[in-house]
Order: structure tokens, then C-alpha cells, then sequence
């Protein structure tokens, strides 16, 4: 049987404890800590490490991660562990923040934090010394703006982690290319990345929208960390996989922007398959309604997003694009 120790916390087989990694405290001398939930099996087998809200503003993974632990796994039953993260970055998540205010960091920048660091590294160090270390498993749960398409993001060139990520059960997959001139356009320290760099099998689902439950999104979640307990054979059942799936390139680097500032028009929606010089938007003139600009996609291949808000000023966000590589 697995001995699962947490910062001190210990379930012994078929128990779920609660307990917090202490990171330090705020001005005012409130302990600024993060709380986990461990549920151990009672029988051998992996163990998964679950987090939400490493944005604070991504809160459809707490829903994800409350179902799980409160109605749908039943440690009696369960081969193997788990670590869950509700609430990753608590600071984030007590202003409904993506970035922890106080220092200014996007924590899935900084992974795997830093001891002597800033508030955000060194909220990761310690979770990651407490908790990930000890995780053969990590899912990232994520979420982004209202139209973001639901995907999985996995690690180009590691089976596992594609595997995980079909496993999920969702049909948008996004291969992460991991460039080496990431780190200098701040794209590493992310979880996954640092996860897998560490001989672990990483996912990061991207479930909807911030700032609320969607219930879709959140039945999607659940039944994707069910579907990879059952691929490990932590729980009974089957894989429940998606009718068919698209593999798409990660889309940092194919952010669409506006080059005229104005009002956008969308002729194309979110999930939508284009081709290159298709028109993604029009944006006119408030002042006397005149199309500036038709933004085109640069590229063949599936709207992953497109902004949330029409107002548009010169060089702003009109829409993310991924390449489609694969579908099956
Ligand atoms: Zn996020």
C-alpha cells in the first residue's frame, strides 16, 4: 500500500484527509496557505496529482475536483491515489484574478517555483515539493475565455501524455511543441512542461470559460479524470472515448490581431475549420461605420478562440488559430 504524506497530513487506505501546504503569510498575519485533498485506495496503483485555479480566475476545475471527491470516487474502491488542488493559486483566486496580484505572475509561468522567490514561485515550490513530487500523474485543469474551444493540451512527442489527453474524452487535442525560445517569451515554467521534464505524464484540459461553472464543461471534466482513473485501472469501467478527434498545433504563436482599431464583426465563430485569407472579422468605424480592416487568417486550420469583447484598438487579440495536423 502507497503511504501518502502531504506536508504532514497523512490518508491511511480508503481514508480522504484534508490538509494545507504552508507557504508563509500575508501583512496582516494571515497564513497564506494552500489547501489539499488526499484520497487513498486501498489497493496499489498510481498516483494522480489534480489541480484548478492555478489561474484564479479558472474555477470550472474546483467544480471538476468537488464532484470527484464528494459524489463520483470512492476511496474504498480506488487502486492507487490522489492528490487534489482546488484552489492553486489562492491568492488569484480570492481577487478572481488569472495572475497573482501581488507580484504581478502568471504562476503557470514559474513552475517549479522558486524557495527563496517571489509570492507566486514560491507558492509553487512548495506544492511542488509537497505534493507533485510525489505524483506519477499530473492534470492541469485550466479554462479560458467564453469561446475558447475545449481541448486538451499534451506534450508533442510523449505517447503517455497523447494518450491521456485522448483519454480525457475530449475532442480537440493541442500538440504542445515545446520551442526552446519559450523561455525567453516567458511560455516555460508551466506546469505540464515541468511535470513531464520531471519523468511525469502531463495534460492540461482547457475547460470553457473564466470567472464561471459551465456545467458542460465541468461533466466533460469530470468524466475526463474518471476516464484516465479508468485507463489506469484505478477504478472499474471503460474509457469512455470522443465520436472522433482533431489534433491541432499549440496556438501561442498564431495569435490574430487587429491592425485598426474599431468595432469587430465576426464571420466566422469559435470551433469553426477556415482556410488561409478566409475572413475572421470586420472591424468598422464607430465614428461613421466605414470596414477598416478584414482581418484574414494567416493559416488553414480551426479558430481555437476569438476575442471576447468587440472593442478593438490597433494590435489587440481579434483570434487564436491552431494548425490542424491530424484527425481521426
Ligand atoms: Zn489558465
Amino acid at each position: 500500500m502507497h503511504r501518502l504524506v502531504v506536508s504532514g497530513t497523512e490518508a491511511g487506505p480508503g481514508e480522504v484527509r484534508h490538509g494545507t501546504v504552508r507557504v508563509g503569510n500575508f501583512a496582516d498575519g494571515t497564513p497564506l496557505e494552500i489547501p489539499f485533498i488526499l484520497m487513498n485506495g486501498t489497493k496499489d496503483g498510481p498516483v494522480v496529482y489534480v489541480e484548478a485555479a492555478c489561474h484564479g480566475s479558472e474555477i470550472n476545475g474546483l467544480e471538476v475536483i468537488r464532484r470527484l471527491v464528494t459524489q463520483e470516487l470512492d476511496p474504498g474502491r480506488l487502486s492507487g491515489a490522489f492528490i487534489f488542488v482546488p484552489v492553486t493559486n489562492v491568492v488569484a483566486f480570492n481577487h478572481r484574478m488569472g495572475h497573482t496580484l501581488f507580484d504581478q505572475e502568471n504562476m503557470n509561468r514559474v513552475w517549479p517555483g522558486k524557495q527563496t522567490g517571489g509570492m507566486s514561485e514560491r507558492m509553487a515550490y512548495h506544492i511542488w515539493e509537497d505534493c507533485i513530487k510525489q505524483a506519477d500523474y499530473v492534470i492541469d485543469l485550466h479554462t479560458g475565455n467564453s469561446t475558447l474551444v475545449p481541448h486538451v493540451v499534451y506534450m508533442a512527442g510523449k505517447a503517455r501524455s497523447r494518450e491521456m489527453a485522448k483519454v480525457f474524452g475530449i475532442e480537440v487535442l493541442v500538440q504542445e511543441e515545446v520551442d526552446p525560445a519559450w523561455k525567453e517569451k516567458r511560455f516555460g515554467g508551466k506546469l505540464r512542461n515541468t511535470a513531464d521534464e520531471a519523468g511525469k505524464v502531463a495534460i492540461c484540459p482547457e475547460l470553457g470559460g473564466n470567472q464561471r461553472f459551465e456545467e458542460p464543461r465541468i461533466i466533460e471534466g469530470v468524466r475526463g479524470v474518471l476516464n484516465v482513473a479508468r485507463w489506469l485501472v484505478m477504478i472499474d469501467g471503460q474509457v469512455e472515448y470522443a465520436q472522433a478527434y482533431r489534433v491541432v498545433q499549440q496556438a501561442h504563436l498564431t495569435q490574430v490581431k487587429a491592425s485598426k482599431g474599431g468595432a469587430l464583426i465576426f464571420r466566422v465563430k469559435s470551433g469553426e475549420r477556415v482556410v488561409k485569407g478566409q475572413v475572421l472579422a470586420q472591424v468598422y468605424s464607430p465614428r461613421d461605420f466605414s470596414v477598416l480592416e478584414e482581418v484574414a487568417s494567416p493559416m488553414d486550420g480551426l479558430v481555437i478562440m476569438t476575442a471576447d469583447n468587440p472593442v478593438v484598438h490597433t494590435g489587440e487579440l481579434v483570434a487564436m488559430m491552431g494548425a490542424i495536423l491530424e484527425e481521426f
